[in-house]
């Protein structure tokens, strides 16, 4: 399986460059995205108000995330949910996968959950002996393949059609094909036949509501409802993040989401689910089990700069606009989070001595700020870790370098010779060689800002 390390994200970008299948699929990808999220943003004359009334809830739950979630249980109960809590990724499979062992459950359907990538369920749930069937296109497209995702909302971004056709052939015997409807035809027939088997049905969650203790699950291929609705038990995973206090605010969500995730007015389908259902002859499952994963969430949630992260609503636009990820995708950050919000999650999830490297995986150039749903500042958040890298992570030499900067910088004349040396350095000796090994260091003027003011 194509599992790359966050810890070599410099080798995998690297190799993601000379990959020409790869950039060119990015590019349609991430061009078609942006211009459709462009166009619906456009749609909405109140754009700007919605995007603070959105970050202005964010701030309110993030504040008062305790008191959210106690109310989002007692109400979620109350409907006949069963909600467990979980500290980490082991203690969540092992709650999944001991309430699917105990119904003897052999197939489990999935519906996308980055939540349940971020845990790796799948291999725990193979490793107990089930069967793991992913429902959603992309991530069947990826299961198939043994790869894991390369973006947030579209996981086979990296995949053409050609590649995807050569991979139905050798996986599911089709007639080789690049038509996207004969492809679709043929994945929906083959996971329809393994709705009907399921046991379990497991999906994640994009908004909890603490008001009425409602999960809402937004899609556009029917998916969702079907792995919520016909297997007998259904999980529903979620970052305790994932609150939000009143219906009503849903409002304001239900109309970014969409448009910032794939430039849509609108998603396909709508999921609500409140409890359990109430009557025998009702549509839905006998069992509603919602886990509710921390995961480092909390860590994050105790700091009022990395708090910011956990408003994210995973539409995955700041990959789209990103110049480094539109370069080299999704797999070179080593994570299930790739990037700019993955360059600032990961490092939070993983420890930052695992991702050190990718919140320098960014130009700072504010795109990412630009597009953001809920205005999180991302430059911000990766200067905050970096800050917390360097003093980890600064070679003596570069120590002693800004030391004597600052010296100098208190001192005019220690300032006035620290220039005069800095030019005659640049002109015997190589400054920064890994950083021009990618660009060119402009020359350092002949003559000092002083010198030229003092001529005229
Ligand atoms: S950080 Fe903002 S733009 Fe990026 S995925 Fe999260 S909500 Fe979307």
């Amino acid at each position: 399986m194509n599992h790359l390390s966050s810890e070599t994200f410099r080798e995998n970008a690297r190799a993601a460059l000379a990959d020409a299948h790869l950039r060119g699929a990015l590019k349609n990808a991430t061009s078609l995205f942006g211009e459709k999220r462009k166009a619906a943003a456009a749609s909405l004359p109140n754009w700007e108000d919605l995007r603070t009334q959105a970050s202005a809830i964010k701030d309110e739950v993030l504040s008062h995330l305790d008191g959210y979630l106690e109310e989002f249980v007692g109400k979620a109960e109350a409907r006949g949910a069963q909600v467990h809590w979980a500290r980490n990724a082991a203690e969540a499979n092992s709650i999944i996968c001991g309430l699917a062992t105990e119904r003897k459950a052999r197939v489990v359907v999935k519906s996308k959950s980055m939540t349940t990538e971020e845990t790796h369920l799948n291999d725990a749930l193979e490793a107990a002996g089930m069967q793991v069937v992913e429902t959603d296109l992309g991530e069947y497209i990826i299961q198939l393949a043994e790869e894991p995702p390369s973006h947030i909302i579209a996981p086979a971004i990296h995949k053409t059609r050609g590649q995807i056709g050569e991979l139905f052939t050798a996986e599911l015997g089709m007639p080789p094909t690049d038509d996207v409807a004969q492809l679709t035809s043929t994945a929906r027939a083959t996971l329809r036949d393994r709705f009907a088997a399921a046991d379990v049905g497991i999906s994640g969650v994009n908004f909890a509501i603490a008001e009425t203790g409602t999960i809402v699950i937004v899609e556009n291929e029917g998916n969702i409802r079907l792995t919520t609705s016909l297997p007998r038990l259904h999980i529903a995973v979620m970052g305790i993040e994932k609150v939000i206090p009143r219906f009503a605010d849903l409002d304001v969500f239900l109309k970014l989401l969409p448009r910032s995730a794939s430039g849509q007015r609108m998603s396909a389908y709508q999921s609500f689910i409140t409890g359990t259902k109430r009557r025998a002859t009702d549509e839905g499952p006998e069992e509603l089990h919602i886990v509710l994963l921390d995961n480092g969430r909390s860590r994050m949630l105790a700091h009022p700069v990395t708090r910011q992260s956990l408003a994210c609503l995973r539409c995955g636009a700041c990959l789209n606009v990103c110049p480094v990820y539109q370069q080299v995708g999704g797999h070179a950050y080593g994570s299930v989070y790739p990037g700019p919000i993955g360059a600032v999650i990961t490092p939070q999830l993983m420890g930052i001595e695992k991702a050190a490297q990718l919140p320098y995986a960014s130009s700072l150039c504010g795109a990412c700020r630009e597009v953001c749903p809920v205005k999180i500042d991302i430059p911000r958040l990766l200067l905050h870790l970096r800050g917390e890298i360097t003093p980890r992570k600064g070679s003596v030499a570069e120590r002693l370098a800004f030391k004597l900067w600052a010296r100098a910088m208190m001192s005019p004349a220690l300032y006035k010779l620290s220039s005069v040396a800095g030019r005659l350095l640049q002109r015997v000796m190589p400054i920064s060689k890994a950083w021009t090994s990618g660009r060119d260091l402009r020359p350092i003027e002949s003559k000092s800002f002083h010198q030229l003011w003092s001529n005229e």
